[in-house]
């Protein structure tokens, strides 16, 4: 890997550091980017910039080589923090420029390097902005490409169409249950994924935390009075527990949980085919469970394997028509565009299979390489697609969803995905899942019970968003679960009713 050194020179103020490094990471495979002179002789690349500042506006240079590019913005009766930001974008979008021109890498989102670009949107025009206007400042201040404008414009006025009332599901919850476990490790996983063989006694000491959980957020929201939008159940693999302990599991949630009755989703990941039996299906049928991903990821067999998916494209087919048979039809699928040894040959096999499926939603993803994975860690070992293939392959997804009268009704970014493109959620009318919207829009809060399950408090009022994460691993998990729930608690009381409880 080549690693590229990037000198900045003329700003000195420290603020400017995260988002030039962020933009960096787009052009590059790996950058390190330095404010200061000392560093000028081992540079790659040298960049200047100049602020000339007025009273009522500035204008941002930047030179890169023979390139140079500017940018004039407007500061008239802005405060001083707003006067920062707009310096900020001003300086992301001279940098941007310099840099597509230097490599010529056009990159569609601009300088929004964000998860959530829709949020962006959805906020523009909650505030009563005119889309026209939103539209040009995201063309002309942002750098986004007519394209992903419109792919953003889309799925916004798709979600507001699946929940109308989005912006007033503050008062509301949506609950996350992560599982931890998995029947083997995937390469690019680094999600709390713990093989399950042999841990039976790990696996009970966590079904006994979780359904402590369940049973105490339970209470607060019965008492409290506060509904549940969506319930959505995750991991690892959730169906990675015996039939059983699903069973328990979902009356737990039934008993515990307010008005179930008044739930508008309840999704279980059965991501990997190799869990799936018809014992597990009838469970999930008897508590209505609406829908379940099940994930291919590829339908080509060396990729499965390279990848640690033990489980074969069969597998995946059967476990798909064996779950329509037990009457389940609301069913996701998973696809990564970009797995090691693919191209566009294997995609557009995995398109021709999907078709042949017809699952109601479809998820896109495109392969990113996350620093805690297997994948990283080796690079070297997984050869994958270049830029212009990734780019044709995302292209492919957006036709073949279009043809096939799939709507896309989420998006989100991740760093170091390849192409810095998204992952895109697509599904048949009707089929949409809410609490994917709900995730990323981040209207409300969404509480997380289980290992690794990161609970976001949106304040009902203020929109603002605090974090707290129980632990990935389930012995650390075990030993601390009365803590996070107690905690939790806290921090809802808090929230939702300005009450401190003392600890
Ligand atoms: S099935 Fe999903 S959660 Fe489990 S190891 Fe693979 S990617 Fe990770």
């Amino acid at each position: 890997m080549i690693l590229l050194k990037i000198v900045i020179q003329g700003l000195t103020d420290d603020r400017y550091e995260r988002p030039l490094s962020l933009i960096s990471d787009l052009f590059f495979e790996e950058t390190e980017v330095s404010f200061t002179e000392n560093k000028l002789n081992e540079a790659d690349l040298v960049v200047t910039f100049t602020i000339m500042e007025e009273a009522e506006s500035f204008i941002v240079k930047g030179e890169l080589n023979n390139y140079t590019a500017s940018h004039e913005k407007d500061l008239a009766h802005s405060i001083e923090k707003e006067r920062f930001k707009r310096k900020k974008q001003a300086v992301s979008y001279v940098y941007l420029t310099l840099l597509q021109e230097y490599t010529g890498i056009i990159q569609k989102w601009g300088i929004l390097t964000g998860i959530r670009p829709t949020k962006l949107l959805h906020s523009k025009l909650h505030n009563g902005e005119a889309k026209e206007k939103v539209h040009q400042q995201l063309r002309e201040d942002y750098l986004i490409t007519d394209e992903k404008i419109a792919l953003m414009q889309e799925i916004v006025e798709r979600q507001l169409s699946v929940v109308p009332d989005l912006y007033e599901l503050g008062k509301e919850v949506s609950i996350y249950i992560g599982i931890p476990f998995c029947p083997t490790k995937c390469a690019y996983c680094t999600f709390p994924a713990y093989a399950i063989n042999g841990k039976q006694g790990k696996v009970d000491s966590f079904l006994g935390g979780l359904h402590h959980e369940i049973k105490e957020i339970g209470t607060w929201l019965k008492e409290k009075g506060i509904k549940i939008t969506t319930v959505y159940y995750g991991g690892g693999t959730p169906t990675s527990i015996t039939a059983q302990e699903m069973d328990m599991l979902y009356e737990e949630m039934y008993q515990a949980f307010p008005d179930m009755d008044q739930v508008r989703e309840v999704t279980v990941e059965a991501g990997r085919p190799d869990t799936i039996t018809p014992e597990k299906l009838e469970v999930l049928k008897k508590w209505n469970i609406d829908r379940i991903s099940i994930n291919p990821q590829s339908y080509t067999q060396e990729t499965l394997k390279a990848i640690g998916r033990h489980h074969t494209v069969e597998e995946t087919i059967d476990k798909f028509h064996l779950a329509r048979e037990f009457g389940m039809n609301n069913i996701n699928m998973d696809l990564i565009i970009g797995l090691p040894g693919e191209g566009v040959e294997e995609f557009d096999h995995t398109l021709k299979e999907t078709e042949k499926l017809m699952p109601e939603s479809l998820t896109v993803h495109t392969l990113s390489f996350k620093r805690a994975s297997e994948m990283t860690q080796n690079k070297r070992k997984y050869k994958v697609a270049d830029r212009n293939e990734i780019s044709k392959m995302m292209d492919m997804a957006t036709e073949w969803t279009r043809e096939h009268d799939y709507v896309p009704y989420y998006l989100y970014r991740q760093k170091n995905i390849l192409g810095n493109l998204e992952n895109v959620g697509y599904s048949l009318p009707g089929q949409d899942s809410i609490y994917n919207i709900m995730i990323m829009e981040e209207k409300q809060t969404i509480i997380g019970l289980g290992c690794g399950a990161s609970s976001k408090f949106v304040h009902p009022s203020t929109g603002k968003i605090t974090r707290f994460a129980n632990p990935k691993d389930p012995k650390s998990y075990n030993d601390g679960f009365l803590h996070y729930t107690e905690e939790k608690i806290r921090i809802l009381d808090e929230l939702f009713f300005g009450e401190v409880v003392e600890k």
